[in-house]
């Protein structure tokens, strides 16, 4: 078998507030590829530990409840998104403040990390579109180093913080920057997702608007697909 047989793999990686998930979506939704939302399976356990009082703080204590109970599931239709935990809808709950708060400690695990990589490695080669965009923090250096393409989405601090506050208009402009700026600096201590790695294109969308910027992807994706299948 070839090597088109299995999908082509765009690694999307990036800061809280890049436009990451709505640019891959979207980007997923045009090349009629797969979409695979990581961050949604670490929000999804971080749900089921505040579900279930489970202190986070507690490496073995998570690690029991996570082998225990948690059944998980995403679609990764870029046009019929969901995420479930057993037979519990969690789409929406897992982005409330709370939650998004709780992930720290649990993105901390090395176990939880090891486990969750290899679920998104399974769910990719699974796909049955011709490629499929993963977008989290670790994709382009953990999940997928040896993705056809891999990219940094970034966008300048007050630029990302100005599009999440519109996104959260019941809170106010100072504590959704906070909240950004706090998360930004734990996950930055358990991977780099703020510089390129050897070979990861960066795409800046600081003066680029959601239409661009999903072009911008697109250029570098038609770019680099093109370049590797000349070197077959
Ligand atoms: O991307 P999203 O904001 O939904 O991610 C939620 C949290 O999940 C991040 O703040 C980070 O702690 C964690 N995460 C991660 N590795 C990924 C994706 C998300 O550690 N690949």
């Amino acid at each position: 078998m070839g090597r088109h047989s299995l999908p082509i793999v765009v690694a999307i990686d990036g800061p809280a507030g890049s436009g990451k998930s709505t640019v891959s979506k979207a980007v997923a939704q045009k090349l009629e590829y797969a979409f695979l939302d990581t961050g949604a399976a670490y929000r999804a356990l971080a749900w089921l530990m505040l579900e279930e009082k489970v202190d986070t703080g507690n490496v073995d204590d998570v690690l029991v409840a996570a082998r225990r109970d948690f059944r998980y599931s995403i679609g990764t239709n870029p046009h019929g998104y969901f995420v479930k935990v057993g037979e519990t809808d969690v789409t929406d709950v897992i982005r409330r403040p709370e939650v998004t708060a709780a992930v720290a400690p649990i993105a901390r695990i090395p176990e939880v990390r090891a486990h969750l990589s290899e679920l998104f490695r399974t769910i990719a080669r699974q796909t049955d579109r011709p490629g499929i965009v993963v977008e989290g923090r670790d994709i382009t250096t953990v999940v997928a180093p040896d993705a056809e393409v891999r990219i940094l989405l970034t966008a300048d601090e007050q630029v990302r913080m100005t599009r999440r506050s519109a996104e959260i208009p019941t809170e106010s402009a100072q504590k959704v920057a906070d909240a950004l700026r706090t998360r930004d600096q734990a996950d930055s201590r358990v991977v780099d997702f703020m510089s390129a790695a050897d070979g990861v294109t960066t795409v800046d969308s600081t003066h680029l608007d959601f239409e661009q910027t999903v072009d911008a992807v697109i250029d570098v994706i038609t770019t680099r697909t093109a370049r590797n299948s000349h070197n077959d």
